[in-house]
């Protein structure tokens, strides 16, 4: 049974990778790819912040801080 154990693990970590730079420090899952600390926190900030202007562009929300564009 350790083999088994063994391979279990070793493939578990070998799928835990971030997608973009290999850490094997993966923290966040993020449409169905997996990411490092660094890595994700920069895919949610452009999430984030592509989401906020689509709302904005529905003049759902209004940005306080966005430079206003004519
Ligand atoms: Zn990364």
């Amino acid at each position: 049974m350790p083999l088994s154990i063994m391979i279990m693990v070793f493939t578990m970590s070998e799928e835990l990778k971030c997608s973009i730079c290999g850490s094997k420090d993966v923290i966040a899952l993020i449409e169905g790819k997996y990411y490092c600390f660094k890595c994700g926190s920069k895919i949610v900030e452009r999430h984030v912040l592509k989401q906020l202007e689509e709302l904005e562009r529905r003049g759902i929300i209004a940005l306080e801080e966005g430079e206003i564009e004519s």
